[in-house]
């Protein structure tokens, strides 16, 4: 297998042009990616403008696999894991981006260059041991965006530790930061290291921006503890993130969730929106993998499905506070 940080070395390219000559020898040699990638030039989008933000809707029929995916531990067991390197297609290869992860190209695209970066050792979806991965991971790929689901948070693999990434650029919230960060509430400036919060977002979102790994790691790491006494009864908080290297520092934003799905996705008939709110969605894309959902969905409907999966007020405030009273760096 190939080494992403050694073709870098070699080469003298850079991990985006690698990247896209690996995605693009995938889909020469595989019918499946190939046929997934070229239907991706026809999918239909449309937005919604918020004011400050907008949030693009994408019908994508591909991801109903994703959205519809069941998750709990009786349908897991009966399946085979698809990230295990002895269940992967014939046809799928990988590139090593070290420390036992390896890059595949994701079958079923919602990018243009979208990856999934799994663990080589089958072994649970889990973030806080992770955290520093994502930050090393994340700075390999510069160029792309990083993203984690957790377990109850999208993640249609919650069994088999992974990371998807996609290019920089696509989901509104990768141009929109720079636009919206004055707003929000700043709840740490220090060291190389600044914590925002922001509320009215539609989503609740805590940003960390720090150009040290060692205060990125240790900043995220406490939000997730802190988080975590929330929800004493899951093995991790429900969280989505996004994170991404440019200009010599991280910017990682956190989603804190209370809820896996909206009503909509249970409800019947003309109430039913089939949505499973992922990182996608939080970074503004809303994926709708059926016509008519992606035909009648409202603006009303997308603040009120982040509505119910975001964290209420009350623990949000409480977890600014904590950050506010309690982060230190070192
Ligand atoms: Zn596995």
């Amino acid at each position: 297998m190939n080494d992403l940080q050694k073709m870098i070395s070699e080469t003298g390219q850079t991990a985006d042009q690698i990247l896209r000559q690996f995605a693009k020898e995938q889909q020469e040699s595989w019918p499946l990616a190939a046929a997934n990638y070229s239907g991706l030039a026809s999918v239909e989008e449309k937005q919604f403008d918020f004011g400050d933000f907008v949030i693009k809707v994408q019908f994508n029929p591909g991801r109903i696999r994703s959205s519809a995916a069941k998750v709990d531990t009786a349908s897991i067991a009966e399946r085979k894991c698809f990230l295990c390197s002895e269940n992967l297609p014939p046809e799928q290869k990988a590139v090593s981006c070290g420390n036992q992860f390896q890059i595949l190209m994701n079958p079923f695209p919602i990018f243009r260059s979208h990856f999934t970066i799994a663990s080589e050792i089958h072994t649970n979806q889990l973030f806080a041991p992770n955290i520093g991965e994502m930050l090393r991971i994340s700075k390999l790929m510069e160029g792309f965006t990083l993203f984690y689901n957790g377990p109850e948070c999208g993640a249609s693999a919650p069994d088999h530790l992974h990371f998807q990434a996609g290019e920089n650029g696509f989901m509104p919230i990768d141009s929109e930061y720079e636009k919206i960060k004055s707003s929000g509430e700043l709840l740490f400036n220090g060291g190389s290291t600044t914590i925002r919060a922001f509320e009215n977002y539609l989503r609740k979102m805590i940003s960390v921006e720090s150009a040290s790994f060692d205060e990125g790691v240790e900043a995220i790491r406490f939000f997730t503890a802190k988080f975590q006494t929330f929800q004493p009864e899951k093995t991790e908080p429900m969280l989505n993130v996004l994170c991404s290297f440019a200009d010599g520092k991280w910017t990682i934003h956190l989603f804190p969730r209370k809820l896996h799905r909206p009503s909509q996705f249970f409800a019947e008939g003309d109430k039913q929106i089939l949505i499973s709110p992922a990182s996608v969605d939080f970074g503004g894309v809303f994926i709708l993998p059926r016509k008519e959902d992606f035909d009648k969905i409202s603006a009303a409907d997308i603040a009120d499905i982040f509505d119910q999966v975001t964290v209420d007020d009350v623990v949000f405030g409480e977890l600014k506070k904590e950050i506010k009273t309690g982060f230190r760096t070192k």
